[in-house]
């Protein structure tokens, strides 16, 4: 979890982090706890909280109503805060914030329709669509890490099989990464983990790729066109004229996009005939989410 204190402009004032508690209950306890640390120290009173949380979230109820990865079930966590601190509060989307960082301030500028892609432990989504966000009817929309890539695919935390990000995500490569360990042309991403293969993670493949592992490369190049895949549906569909790319996997760089592009455009309808989906890498970092829902709002007083 991480809360800042944000200027109108979208600049960091402060920011404090703390990790995430297992239950539902601790972890509006502790967001609260991290809340007041913040607040505390602001020079001048603040005008709102803006909130990004993982998973469904019903935007005019400020409800978390449905998280995969995590036990939330419908917290009311704008009740909560906003009754705790007496000021404005909205609830959003986590990757919906990214994205709006991202469009407002980051390398989502000028772009009209973009949409936002952090591939984290799952994949995250936001929708900008004719220069505003598009939320859905429920405010469920951009769930983009669920669409299914391959019905005969692993199990997903939401309960489907093949979801993009069991085959596109940072957990994704962790998986990749110890079934390659296991074998003997995986020594080096082994040796990264300190040999031990249950410690083996996207981060062990990143340093033996560093390394010049060409093992680890391959992999990182698989993850990239599996990005791809989702990337090209998306635009089937949504026809943006951006993609914005972030979360922890946006470290890869180049050698993750350049696949991703290269999928993008063999599997995009009539590549030859409508001009290149830009995609880019965010410029916001960890911070986007932060940054967006601060804007967010802001943008609503
Ligand atoms: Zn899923």
């Amino acid at each position: 979890m991480r809360a800042g204190l944000v200027d109108r402009a979208g600049r960091i004032i402060d920011i404090k982090v703390a990790s995430t508690p297992p239950s539902p209950e601790a972890v509006l306890g502790g967001l609260v706890e991290l809340l007041a640390e913040v607040l505390e120290n602001s020079e001048s009173p603040v005008e709102g909280i803006g909130i990004g949380a993982a998973g469904l979230v019903d935007v005019r109820a400020g409800v978390v109503r449905y998280a995969p990865n995590l036990s939330y079930r419908d917290v009311p966590i704008v009740d909560v805060v906003s009754r705790k601190f007496g000021v404005a509060t909205t609830l959003d989307n986590d990757a919906t914030c990214a994205g709006y960082a991202e469009f407002r301030i980051g390398s989502g500028q000028g772009a009209e329709d973009m949409i936002m892609v952090t591939l984290g432990t799952g994949i995250g989504g936001g929708f900008i669509f004719g220069g505003h966000l598009y939320r859905g009817s429920q405010g469920f929309a951009a769930e983009i890490g669920h669409m299914v890539i391959d019905p005969s695919g692993p199990r997903c935390g939401c309960g489907q099989v093949g979801c993009w990000e069991r085959l596109a995500s940072g957990t994704a490569l962790g998986e990749m990464a110890r079934e390659a360990a296991a074998l003997p042309g995986g020594a080096r991403i082994l040796a990264a983990a300190d040999g031990q293969l249950e410690r083996v993670r996207g981060e062990s493949v990143m340093r033996a790729a560093d390394e010049g592992d060409p093992v680890a490369k391959n992999l990182i190049e698989e993850l990239g066109r599996n990005v791809g895949v989702g990337l090209a549906n998306l635009a089937n569909i949504l026809d943006p004229e951006r993609f914005v790319v972030g979360g922890g996997l946006i470290r890869l760089g180049e050698a993750l996009l350049a696949p991703a592009r290269a999928e993008l455009l063999e599997k995009i309808e009539g590549a030859g005939y409508r001009p290149e989906v830009e995609v880019v890498a965010a410029e916001l970092g960890d911070d986007a989410g932060v940054i967006g829902a601060a804007l967010m709002v802001s943008s609503a007083l």
